[in-house]
């Protein structure tokens, strides 16, 4: 698992080469950006390189082949941790960090990243879900990220730096993690073999926003569908028009019968809209960065929505887009803290449509 096999992020990987070379490592790293542009294979890869035992740390080169690099890749080298949301939780447990009642501190991630390191030189923790830390388990990290155990190394990754919380954020160093170019998404999907979709790669690399994530459930007829009836509705600046609740439930029933399954097809929703409401947002400022080449949907959703908009100025249209945006977050936070979706759709379609016509919501 070389960086060979990583897609961009370059300027990441010079980093921490520099850092590591002037002994400079940090304890605590927080990755931030785009879902599905790969910084969870970035922190595996990192991990890789610096338990690799053929290669020394400073190379930041994993040979790939000694048997500490495979237990990397098979995810179960002993002194690798690695953390994530269940996926019927709103919140990453705090037993995760510090045990359950019978083994309180005795357990959990804050205990084992203080032991010796059995194979490698240290211990390294790779956090995903970084943005679903409740205030408990973020309290119970702080004294780990405060008094790091020596040769530990902590690696949160989250979307953005705003849904941490400031404690956090002002213990790591932040990482940046930009979305992948539409080529760089193409080149990826090329080389997914089960792939299947009846759009073409280039189409659905256009749609992804450089994510590899929404590409692959995009390359779903149902998904796609799906997107194209959203943003129908948002470009109307009046989404509740017309029962698009029900459309909405039925899209997310249809994803499964299981809680999780619904969730996960509720938070792409919200990206979707996100997404939609960030193009206007562009639009209407004038700063859509040149060369970046949207697919046909959005492109002519967003100059719909421009239309719909007559007689707003560019600056008002940007805040309109601005406020349904922060709307869309509490949406998916709504969701996190598992409100019925029945219930957070529907009030969150009712403020999008006031919102969007410059309403005050009720
Ligand atoms: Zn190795």
């Amino acid at each position: 698992m070389p960086w060979d096999d990583l897609t961009g992020h370059e300027d990441a990987i010079d980093r921490f080469r520099r850092s590591i070379v002037r002994n400079r490592l940090a304890s605590t790293y927080l990755f931030v950006g785009p879902a599905g542009v790969g910084k969870h294979t970035f922190a595996l890869k990192l991990a890789q390189a610096l338990l690799c035992s053929a290669n020394p740390p400073q190379e930041l080169e994993a040979c790939g082949n000694c048997p500490s690099c495979q237990q990397v890749s098979a995810k179960t080298h002993p002194d690798l941790i690695l953390i994530s949301k269940p996926a019927d939780k709103a919140f990453i447990p705090v037993e995760t960090f510090i045990g359950d009642r019978e083994h309180r501190r005795q357990r959990g991630l804050c205990h084992d990243i203080g032991l010796k390191p059995f194979m490698g030189g240290r211990k390294i923790a790779i956090i995903d879900d970084a943005d679903f830390l409740n205030q408990e388990s973020a309290n119970c990290l702080l004294k780990t990220l405060e008094e790091p155990p020596p040769n530990s190394l902590l690696m949160l990754i989250g979307t953005s730096e705003q849904r941490q919380l400031s404690t956090i954020v002002s213990r790591s160093q932040v990482v940046r993690f930009s979305a992948l170019s539409n080529e760089q998404v193409a080149n990826l999907l090329n080389r997914m073999n089960d792939l299947e979709s009846d759009l073409p790669i280039d189409e659905l690399a256009a749609a992804s926003n450089g994510s590899v994530t929404l590409a692959v459930q995009l390359s779903e007829s149902e998904v796609c569908e799906f997107r194209k009836q959203l943003y129908s509705y948002l470009t109307e600046m009046d989404p509740q028009w017309n029962g698009f609740t029900k459309a909405v439930i039925g899209f997310v029933d249809a994803a499964g019968k299981d809680g999780a399954t619904k969730r996960a097809r509720l938070a792409l929703i919200g990206d979707l809209a996100i997404e939609f409401y960030r193009q206007g947002f562009l639009a209407a400022t004038g700063s859509r960065s040149e060369g970046v080449v949207m697919d046909a949907v959005m492109a002519n959703a967003v100059d719909s929505f421009v239309q719909n908009s007559d007689g707003l100025s560019g600056e008002e249209l940007a805040e309109r887009c601005g406020v349904c945006i922060h709307r869309c977050g509490d949406f998916q936070q709504q969701i996190a803290a598992n409100v019925s979706p029945a219930n957070a759709v529907d009030a969150w379609l009712r403020d999008l449509s006031r919102l969007g016509r410059g309403l005050a919501l009720v």
